[in-house]
């Protein structure tokens, strides 16, 4: 407890910073990992363009999870909040790096 709270303390200015701003994204905004893709697809119709050669395109969210292989259709009017919940996802897994690097910095001058 004390060894904590005395850890704490010591902690610098820029890791006291990610923290902050890792805590506000993780209490106040969606996460996703994910990749987000423009594809082809045929819809099945045989009086459809896409039959002569003309495909839809539809937007595919993928990701692997557990050895699996993720992927769900995006329609249209949720196209921006799969965007953002994406680029959030990435920004908290930047500062999670940042903060692992200080770790790594803490270790190394034996400051822990
Ligand atoms: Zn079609």
């Amino acid at each position: 407890m004390r060894k904590e709270r005395l850890s704490r303390m010591g902690m610098k200015k820029s890791e006291r910073q990610f923290r902050s701003r890792l805590n506000q994204m993780i209490a106040n905004s969606g996460l996703l990992r994910g990749t987000l893709t423009l594809r082809k697809v045929t819809c099945g119709k045989k009086c459809c363009r896409c039959a002569e050669g003309e495909p839809h395109l539809a937007l595919v969210l993928t990701a692997s999870a557990k050895g699996k292989a993720l992927q769900l259709f995006i329609p249209k009017s949720l196209e921006g909040t799969t965007r953002r919940w994406i680029r959030q996802y990435r920004q908290a897994e930047n500062i999670l790096e940042k903060i692992s690097l200080e770790h790594w910095d803490k270790l190394k001058k034996r400051k822990v």
